[in-house]
């Protein structure tokens, strides 16, 4: 087992890695940007090392600077968290260059399912069902753009080959507004991702987001660890996600998990990983994969009693995954409300001091924050602050637990969602459960309206 980890990331996932360090006696190195500097993991870390100034691209994506923190720490692997580095397949192979272990899959995995084209075909060879589309990147000539969204059908979504975060997709209704579509989302695509290859997919009217969370060693021994629903969106973004899916059968879960593992075993695949999904009409199909811990991953934790990112130290470190298929076991239902500093209903971000936090605690929540009285929000990365989990017997106990939790919680001096949350966990759509990735746009466009 490696004794000296490097964690090139920021906020509570940073903390979150810290922690399984601790668990397994393994020393972990912090590194922050001056933006970071009095963070407390960042002062509870054995070994901290600053890496540039609060912007991203000089401290948390600059490579040369995390590779030398590793360097003069003497760190043996660096684990590089969810956004940031995370599925920069440079970033992995220039880790593996200097002689650090990148806590990952390879950097042939990273490119490959990185670009959403080439990911998309590797798994119709692997036998894993996609959305209908475009084979491959979309042509320049305009008619025979036309000639593929015809065969598609309309409407139908021009997505970004190097797309992420919700960022690089346009709707398309009809042929009149296709070509301009098309080189609008060329052109952003271009600008944002370095990448201007777009390709074309059915847009699916109302799907679920469903995901299957992966798990492989060195050896080709990979698992899958239930699904999680995540189709409580806004912009595409995940706000609410939950574990197991309500209402879809464990038949049809067991069938497209088996698909992601053999497709895992196919490719080689290592590390954690998620296949993601959209549901509709109890057919699954691909949209893209994952090849890193995700922001939701303890939903799952919390049902399947697997650390996910212990499991990612230990196959890094070439060990055998621990457990089989069968000693998998889904235990009761668990939710996760994303917190974030931005308002409830304007999504404006409220970056600043937290006067006064108050976490919830009890029988089955889980509160992953970095967050403090007295912390400094940032305005230079993303707004989210810390998760909320609730973990219950049935879904009816793991909401009526988030419910007290949200009543528990306090945070004063930014404003919050916490405040939508509390309204969410009392909306009876969703108390029933399998609302739709467009639901939650609509409640809010209602919300707005009253
Ligand atoms: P990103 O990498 O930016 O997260 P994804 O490909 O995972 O992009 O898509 C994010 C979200 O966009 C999905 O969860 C879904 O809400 C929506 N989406 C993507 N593709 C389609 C599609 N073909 N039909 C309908 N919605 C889609």
């Amino acid at each position: 087992m490696f004794k000296k980890i490097l964690i090139a990331n920021r906020g509570e996932i940073a903390l979150r890695i810290q922690r399984a360090c601790r668990e397994m006696g393994i020393k972990a190195v912090m590194v922050y940007s001056e933006a970071d500097r009095d963070a407390k993991y960042v002062k509870l870390a054995e070994e901290a090392v600053c890496i540039g100034p609060a912007q991203s691209g000089l401290s948390y994506l600059n490579m040369p600077a995390i590779i030398s923190a590793a360097e003069v720490t003497d760190a043996e692997a660096i684990h590089p968290g969810y956004g940031f580095l995370s599925e920069n397949a440079d970033f992995a192979e220039r880790v593996e260059r200097s002689g650090f272990q990148f806590i990952g899959p390879t950097p042939e995995s990273i490119r490959i399912m990185g670009d959403k084209v080439s990911a998309k075909q590797a798994m119709i060879k692997a036998g894993v069902p996609c959305v209908p589309g475009s084979e491959g990147e979309l042509p320049d000539d305009p008619v025979q753009i036309k000639r593929i969204a015809k065969t598609i059908g309309y409407p139908v979504i021009i997505k970004a080959a190097g797309g992420g975060g919700g960022r690089g997709m346009r709707v398309v209704h009809t042929e009149a507004a296709l070509i301009n579509a098309v080189a609008m989302t060329k052109n952003e695509a271009g600008a944002a991702f370095n990448n201007a290859a777009v390709y074309m997919e059915k847009y699916l009217q109302n799907p679920r987001h469903i995901e299957i969370q992966i798990i492989a060693d060195k050896y080709k021994n990979a698992v899958y660890l239930g699904e999680r629903d995540c189709s409580m969106q806004r912009r595409h973004q995940k706000v609410i996600e939950e574990a197991p899916a309500p209402g879809i059968p464990r038949k049809i879960i067991e069938r497209i998990g088996d698909r992601c593992v053999a497709a895992c075993k196919r490719i080689g695949y290592r590390g954690a990983g998620t296949f993601e999904f959209l549901y509709e009409d109890g057919e699954f199909y691909f949209i893209e994969m994952n090849t890193r811990v995700q922001v939701e991953h303890p939903v799952t934790e919390m049902t399947t009693g697997v650390d996910i990112v212990r499991t990612q130290i230990m196959v890094a470190a070439g060990e055998k995954l621990p457990f089989t298929q069968r000693q998998i076991q889904i235990r009761g239902h668990a939710i996760e409300c994303r917190l974030n500093a931005e308002d409830s209903y304007k999504f404006i971000p409220s970056p600043g001091r937290i006067t006064m936090w108050h976490p919830p605690g009890g029988p089955g929540i889980r509160v992953d924050s970095h967050v403090y009285t007295n912390y400094f929000v940032p305005p230079n990365y993303d707004s989210m602050i810390g998760k909320l989990i609730a973990h219950g017997d049935t879904r009816e106990q793991a909401l009526a637990r988030m419910r007290t939790a949200l009543g528990e919680t306090v945070v004063e001096g930014i404003n919050t969602n916490i405040a939508l949350h509390r309204e969410l966990m009392i909306d009876a759509k969703f108390m029933e459960g399998g609302t739709n990735i467009h639901y939650l746009e609509g409640w809010l466009a209602d919300h707005a309206r009253k």
